[in-house]
């Protein structure tokens, strides 16, 4: 096993040890930032312009699109929750707040054994109670992870292009990251 084969192999372990699902690689240079993606953040998100987490925070797609060109590898992954019905937002909520979790214990792992690493998350940050935006730099720059919608990725469609689940079943609901990196 060579060293690449051997830290894809760590960080799968560890996506297993915090729950991850599925976690699959993705070409960077197939990736499409989609403006009606970033248009549903604007009109459709009640985080859009909440946090430094969403956009407009997290840069125009050209920026998202530069930040992203500086890895050589993509891993998306996912966590699927059950949920009490189809009306469950209770349920809903608490699987997102999970999934924050999942990924800032996964960066926890992973970071310190990378050179340099990109995480994205899901659906805004929780972090304060009350965030800084826009008028003070985040108070964790270290700990932020960029919404993965917010670069103008169609989740569906990168799910499928590597291989993961975008729909887990009836009454669940599914997260999606993702994790830029040089080997
Ligand atoms: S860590 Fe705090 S300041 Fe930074 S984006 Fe999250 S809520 Fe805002």
């Amino acid at each position: 096993m060579d060293r690449s084969e051997r830290l894809t192999e760590t960080i799968y372990r560890n996506a297993r040890r915090v729950g991850i699902h599925e976690i699959a690689p993705i070409e960077i240079s197939e990736l499409e930032f989609e403006d009606w993606v970033r248009d549903f953040c604007h009109n459709g998100c009640r985080n859009y312009n909440k946090t430094w987490a969403c956009p407009p925070a997290t840069g125009s797609l050209e920026d998202c699109r530069e930040r992203c060109s500086q890895f050589s590898r993509m891993l998306l992954f996912d966590r699927c929750y059950k949920l009490n019905g189809s009306f469950d937002s209770l349920g809903i909520q608490n699987a997102m707040i999970d999934f924050r979790r999942t990924v800032d214990r996964f960066d926890e792992l992973i970071s310190p054994i990378l050179s340099s690493s990109l995480f994205l998350g899901n659906e805004g940050c929780d972090r304060c109670n009350e965030c800084t935006w826009p008028d003070a730099p985040c108070r964790f720059p270290n700990k932020l992870h960029h919404t993965i919608e917010g670069y103008g990725f169609n989740i569906a469609k990168i799910a499928r292009k590597a291989g993961l689940h975008y729909n887990g079943g009836q009454n669940t609901v599914t997260f999606f990251g993702a994790l830029l990196y040089d080997e």
